[in-house]
């Protein structure tokens, strides 16, 4: 078990801050809406590979990487060196200049994306990647209708939360684009909740040809999470895409792939999450951003080089690929390749998830997921989705030293995605810090 201990790094902050004090402060000058884990919220002060530390000198084990954004490890040295090399030479440029940085991790993208003839446009965040995907695929069909799938969420800018399916996500009802929603992100309720693979994906496509039957004019795009994040590591079967691709591309209408969640090797099978789904080829564009950045402020969409340059307008980002944030994601990246990790979370992922569902608890109703992105679904004594026992169980697993996340339409399911690095005895170590938290809620509830 995961005791609190004294910080190993001394570069925590010399006088603790109060958190009570902390949150009070933070609550006066923040907007109301914006989300804070736990009743006494934490203040993270360092980390080191899958542990972080908080003010008041804490360890937890990560479970979540700030929010599946810390893909290998905390204060990976390759990273932390290429950042303040880079940092101690030149902070920052703007894409008016040249730099090998953001060039080389281009190359590197556009080659790992599978999307032929393609380039890569650099954000700064998810939000923003999604944003400028949707601004070329609309540019390009010459169309402000989307597609979009329920239960989905691509971000928080007034484009993308706009077509977002989900009133608590999406409190504007004016959006720039007109969204359709499709079927096929959750298969655990609805119409089709007791279909097979193949039935299910029958009845969804079944569905986004009748939709496309009834609305006048173009469509732009589908934008659709290979497994929805925020709505709870949810997804139809392997193969929904590639049959939606194939109602797509008798339309010419593009898909737009938010990897933002899903991309570098965290699903465990495949790099991407679209590759699930890949007999009908790649998306047409494809957004990523989180874990790239290990933590740094990187996001960007890749495009076959026709539709990225579509645009036509001379454009910048002051931001976007900067020469700090290039460098930081490049060494990042080569050690996932280097070490493998996409195929270290097939197999701690298998074992975290097998661990999970051994425990046969009454409150959880499913464990799911694929590699390092496991969802454990939460339900009341009479089956009906529980929000207060995933509250609950969070409260409790950071009293015994791990820090979960937590999502779902009905705010009902956990959300485990430790950074890709996680050891098998540390998998083992989460798992039983989560049962016995579990097990606590649960104690709690009855
Ligand atoms: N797309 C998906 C699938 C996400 O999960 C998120 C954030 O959680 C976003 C987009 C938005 O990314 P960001 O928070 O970096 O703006």
């Amino acid at each position: 078990m995961s005791n609190p201990s004294e910080p190993s790094n001394p570069s925590g902050p010399s006088e603790p801050s109060n958190p009570s004090e902390l949150i009070h402060r933070h609550r006066a000058v923040t907007p109301s809406w914006l989300a804070v884990y736990y009743a006494e919220p934490i203040e993270l002060t360092h980390g080191e590979g899958r542990h972080v530390w908080d003010s008041q000198g804490r360890r937890y084990l990560d479970f979540f990487g700030g929010i599946l954004t810390t893909m290998t490890a905390h204060a990976l040295p390759e990273v932390t060196k290429a950042v303040a090399e880079q940092a101690s030479r030149i902070l920052h440029s703007s894409t008016l200049y040249l730099s090998s940085s953001m060039v080389e991790l281009a190359e590197q993208i556009a080659e790992l994306s599978g999307i032929p003839d393609a380039k890569v446009f650099f954000t700064t965040s998810g939000t923003e990647a999604n944003d400028a995907a949707l601004l070329l695929a609309t540019s390009y069909r010459r169309s402000n209708q989307v597609l979009a799938m329920r239960n989905s969420y691509h971000g928080r800018s007034f484009t993308t939360i706009g077509i977002t399916g989900n009133s608590s996500w999406s409190p504007t009802s004016l959006s720039p684009l007109q969204t359709l929603y499709v079927h096929g992100g959750v298969r655990t309720r609805g119409p089709f909740a007791e279909l097979s693979d193949a039935e299910f994906i029958a009845a969804c496509t079944a569905d986004l040809e009748d939709l496309l039957g009834q609305v006048g004019g173009n469509v732009a795009a589908l934008i659709a999470e290979p497994i929805q994040g925020v709505g709870g590591f949810t997804s139809g079967p392997d193969g929904l895409f590639a049959a939606f691709k194939r109602v797509l591309d008798r339309h010419g209408i593009l898909w737009i792939s938010d990897e933002v969640q899903t991309g570098w090797g965290r699903t465990g099978d495949h790099f991407w999450g679209w590759q699930a789904h890949a007999e009908a080829g790649p998306p047409d564009i494809l957004t990523f951003a989180k874990g790239i950045g290990n933590g740094l402020s990187m996001g960007g969409v890749v495009a076959r080089a026709e539709v990225m340059d579509c645009l036509g307008a001379n454009s910048i980002s002051t931001f976007g690929g900067s020469p700090v944030t290039t460098a930081g994601a490049l060494a990042n990246l080569r050690h996932l390749l280097d070490h493998d990790l996409q195929g270290n979370s097939r197999r701690i992922g298998a074992l975290l998830s097998g661990l999970l569902r051994a425990a046969d608890l009454p409150m959880v109703r499913e464990v799911r997921g694929r590699g390092l992105m496991i969802g454990v679904e939460l339900v009341d004594s009479s089956g009906e989705p529980s929000a207060a026992a995933a509250a609950s169980t969070l409260e409790h697993a950071r009293e015994l030293g791990l820090l979960i996340g937590k999502g779902g339409l009905a705010g009902n399911v956990l959300r485990i995605a430790p950074p890709l690095s996680l050891t098998a005895e540390e998998a083992a170590e989460g798992a039983e810090l989560l049962i016995e938290a579990l097990r606590r809620a649960q104690a709690e509830s009855t």
